[in-house]
């Protein structure tokens, strides 16, 4: 499962850089993850980074992103593919 940052988030600004994935950003009003890029960490890290860094506990799992651990693997390997520089064909 991806997860997700509640209204009890109070913008501290401490997990953005912490997420590997790039998948936290200021929303309109709190901090959101995009679940399209968040992996719980999994390829990265052994616990969501987030979340340790947390000070109030706001990051749940998010029910409407259900996945497994292969799929949050198979999201890592994409989003690594996509950072991937790429080169011109000639
Ligand atoms: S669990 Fe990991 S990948 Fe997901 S938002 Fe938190 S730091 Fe980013
Ligand atoms: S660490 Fe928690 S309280 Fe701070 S910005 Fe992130 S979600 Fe909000």
């Amino acid at each position: 499962m991806a997860l997700t940052i509640t209204s009890e988030c109070i913008n501290c600004d401490v997990c953005e850089p912490e997420c590997p994935n790039q998948a936290i950003s200021m929303g309109e009003e709190f901090y959101v993850i995009d679940p399209a890029r968040c992996t719980e960490c999994v390829g990265h890290f052994g616990e969501p980074q987030c979340v340790q860094v947390c000070p109030v506990e706001c990051i749940p799992v998010d029910p409407d992103h259900t996945e497994t651990r292969e799929q949050l693997q198979a999201k890592y390997e994409r989003l690594q593919l996509q950072a991937l520089p790429r080169t011109p064909i000639s």
